[in-house]
């Protein structure tokens, strides 16, 4: 989507510090980060919010989740532990309309969340 902030990054037309790429996503760490680690995992494909994840992205929701499996363990994180989020519309603090998760850790977290 041409006005997507993350399609964006996706295209290269935003610059973004990566971490992780593959066919079908990229991760890259937040630009506000909320503890020591913060990066955001995201499909290369558009996708609004989790609301629109459709049975046929199946295997891209799996990649999501695996990706940060294997980040966690590249930061260094992944004994310490770690927490991945994705937020959802307005009650659940969405603020880009292209999904993500991110994956925050480095600090012990509370809960439950603000
Ligand atoms: P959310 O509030 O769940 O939609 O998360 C959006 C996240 O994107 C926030 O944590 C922002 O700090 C982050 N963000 C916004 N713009 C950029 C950018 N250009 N590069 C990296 N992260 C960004
Ligand atoms: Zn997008």
């Amino acid at each position: 989507m041409s006005d997507c902030l993350f399609c964006k990054i996706v295209a290269g037309e935003i610059p973004c510090d990566k971490v992780f790429e593959n066919e079908l996503l990229i991760a890259f760490r937040d630009i506000s980060p909320v503890s020591p680690t913060h990066i955001l995992i995201i499909p290369k494909k558009h996708i609004s919010s989790l609301n629109e994840l459709s049975e046929e992205d199946r295997f891209l929701a799996g990649e999501m989740l695996l990706s940060a499996k294997k980040i966690a363990k590249s930061e260094k994180i992944n004994l310490s532990g770690y927490r991945t989020v994705i937020n959802t519309n307005d009650d659940g603090g969405q603020t880009v309309f292209h999904i993500h998760m991110h994956l925050i850790g480095g600090r012990k977290m509370d809960w439950p969340p603000g």
